[in-house]
């Protein structure tokens, strides 16, 4: 049975929970429930952990965060077989994930070592140093589509700029976190300086986010959720980091390099069903290439293999649970009784194999207004809105027309209008002739409803810094 892990010690007994295979429905693996004392055990402990020879020692810092990254690589099969059992994304998918969460890890253990201030002359014989130093406690609430680098892009900068940390991992996938959590064990990371705490957000995630002890939050997750969380933090003036929802256009003229945009938009709409905040969900075509584009991803959807996971001729997983499942057939029927058309799917999944699972067919759907909720809200599951436009105009009209704005893709050879729209439409990053490529060095988040702040890159670390101005006039300084 997976417990807290707080102080250096995996803790806690009394009520489980249980985490199932989204694609079989059997038990993984039980897990101790949580509530406010472990919540107050583990912000005490990382508390108690901020000390210099954590804060102050950056080199220190840097070795525990690379020998980390080796330690997941290293672990990177079995970790990837339980992301998959407790989540359904394929073994592929998982080793992806798990790879880039030790590049993850690995960058922060260099950014560790490049925390730098200023100095400034302010007036004669007035100097100022801006110093950076860390937010102190760190919350950080994972959720359940991309635990581990969802973690580990948080995590990484976190502990590189010094701060402790109390991870709360979402209750569908504990497991594949709790086992990194468990690879972070060095001999120079001190007791406390991580901590996991399992338990429901409603209790376990709402006690961490108010908790006086508590400095900064990262969450990712759903807005709704996130709003929340930004409510709970105001009453303590808190550093708060929000990745939430997406609703991504992907723009295609007939200059577009379609070899290239076609396999790839069909891997970011069905990969990890859906369930991803940069899904390509809406795919905006421009007329005179509409109906080739309508009849390729046809075509591509209905090569998508869909089983489980841990099958390797899987190229689509389940759903994460039944109540997503429901949630993702909710959406499509309201899409349907609008007027909108099914192109293809729109249906569970429950012939065989597929019978004990969450499994829901990759949907495409055309006929849709921009008011139309299937436009407007996140489905979270393997459903694509297809949308014609006439011009460049129409079309940033509609990439912008929701209140998401996380990612964007444009596909032109033009280079001209590839600039305009990548400026023009508001996202927090607009790839250009590919798609889903993240880098640990470039910064990603959210415009508008779709966060605030930035992760990755240099600005991702500042995210749980503080810097401090120190201004010394000198006159009065002995020697
Ligand atoms: P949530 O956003 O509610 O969950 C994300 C994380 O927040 C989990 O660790 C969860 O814990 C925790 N949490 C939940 N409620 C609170 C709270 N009140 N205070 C603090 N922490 C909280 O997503 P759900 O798992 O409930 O999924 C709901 C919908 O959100 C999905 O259907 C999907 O549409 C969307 N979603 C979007 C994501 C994205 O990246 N855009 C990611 C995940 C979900 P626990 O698991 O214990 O509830």
């Amino acid at each position: 049975m997976l417990q807290h892990y707080i102080h250096g010690d995996w803790v806690g007994s009394g009520a489980e929970f249980a985490v199932h295979d989204p694609a079989t429905g059997e038990v993984v693996d039980r897990v101790v429930g949580g509530s406010t004392r472990e919540v107050d055990l583990a912000v005490e402990a990382a508390r108690a952990a901020a000390r210099p020879e954590w804060t102050e020692d950056a080199q220190r810092r840097s070795r525990v965060l690379l020998r980390w990254a080796d330690r997941v690589s290293t672990h990177a099969d079995r970790i990837a077989e339980l992301l998959t059992r407790e989540n359904g994304k394929t073994l592929a998918e998982s080793r992806v994930e798990v790879r880039a969460t030790a590049d993850a890890l690995r960058f922060a253990g260099g950014q560790a070592r490049m925390m730098e201030g200023r100095s400034l002359t302010l007036a004669p014989a007035v100097y100022g140093e801006v110093i950076p130093e860390p937010l102190g406690v760190v919350a950080l609430i994972v959720p359940w589509n991309w635990p581990l680098l969802l973690m580990a892009r948080e995590l990484g900068p976190a502990l590189a700029a010094g701060n402790t940390i109390v991870v709360k991992p979402a209750s569908f996938t504990p497991l594949a976190v709790a086992e990194v959590v468990r690879l972070a064990a060095d001999d120079e990371l001190p007791a406390g300086v991580l901590n996991l705490v399992l338990g429901p957000g409603r209790i376990v995630g709402e006690a961490l986010v108010a908790h006086a002890g508590v400095d900064g939050i990262s969450f990712t997750g759903d807005s709704s959720t996130g709003r929340r969380v930004m409510e709970l933090a105001a009453g303590g003036i808190k550093r708060v980091l929000l990745e939430l929802g997406g609703k991504s256009p992907n723009v295609l003229f007939p200059d577009a390099p379609f070899e290239k945009a076609i396999p790839l938009l069909l891997r970011a709409m069905f990969g990890t069903a859906g369930q991803n905040c940069m899904a390509a969900t809406r795919i905006l075509a421009h007329r005179d290439c509409y109906d080739m584009v309508r009849q390729r991803l046809l075509e591509g959807a209905r090569c998508v293999t869909v089983g489980p996971g841990l099958d390797p001729a899987s190229t689509m997983g389940p759903v994460i649970s039944e109540q997503q499942a429901e949630q993702i057939e909710g959406a499509v029927d309201a899409a349907r009784e609008s007027g909108a058309r099914v192109l293809c799917g729109g249906k569970r999944l429950r012939d065989g194999v597929l019978a004990k699972g969450h499994f829901y067919a990759p949907t495409i759907i055309e006929g849709v207004s921009l008011s139309s909720s299937v436009v407007q809200h996140e489905i979270f599951g393997p459903v694509i809105a297809l949308e014609c436009f006439d011009s460049e105009e129409e079309a940033v009209q509609l990439a912008n027309g929701t209140s998401y704005g996380l990612v964007a893709g444009v596909w032109t050879r033009d280079v001209a209008r590839a600039q305009r729209l990548a400026r023009e439409i508001r996202a927090g990053t607009v790839w250009v002739n590919t798609y889903l490529r993240t880098f640990a060095e470039a910064e990603s988040g959210g415009m508008k409803a779709s966060g605030l702040g930035r992760s990755r890159g240099r600005l991702g670390l500042y995210e749980y810094t503080e810097f401090k101005h120190i201004c010394t006039d000198i006159a009065d300084l002995s020697a």
